[in-house]
């Protein structure tokens, strides 16, 4: 793992949300994109080289809306980078952790990600993330 990438938080509406964290952060929101497979609108903020992932949920009973109605909105994952997703996941794999998905998927802001099951890391939901490159588009 190379550095945490992103931190990942649920928010129940993403106009608000993306205002807050602009006087928050001072800066504006860089992108703001849909992820149809995840059922996500997120928008994405740059500090340095660490982001802020904002999650609204596309639809009524998706992940984050779900997330939201048990545990009410705030952090929702912490995202590390790393150079061989593939790699890291046979690694952690064999070290008795749990993935959310086997092969890695496309996720939001052009990168491969897996999810790691929060049962075995303390009930921190865990992403793997790595930049996608043309070859495994
Ligand atoms: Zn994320």
């Amino acid at each position: 793992m190379l550095k945490v990438e992103h931190i990942g938080i649920a928010v129940k509406e993403l106009p608000g949300a993306i205002r807050i964290f602009e006087k928050l952060l001072n800066t504006k929101c860089y992108k703001t994109e849909n992820v149809e497979t995840e059922q996500v609108n997120t928008a994405f903020f740059q500090k340095g080289t660490t982001k802020i992932e904002l999650l609204e949920s596309s639809i009524n009973d998706g992940v984050i809306a779900k997330f939201i109605e048990k545990k009410g909105e705030g952090i929702h994952h912490i995202a590390f980078e790393v150079a061989d997703i593939e790699a890291e996941m046979e690694r952690l794999k064999g070290e008795g952790f749990i993935l959310l998905n086997e092969i890695p998927k496309p996720g939001a802001d052009n990168k491969l990600v897996c999810f790691l099951h929060p049962k075995e890391t303390n009930g921190v939901l865990i992403e793997l993330c790595m930049e996608r490159k043309e070859c495994n588009l």
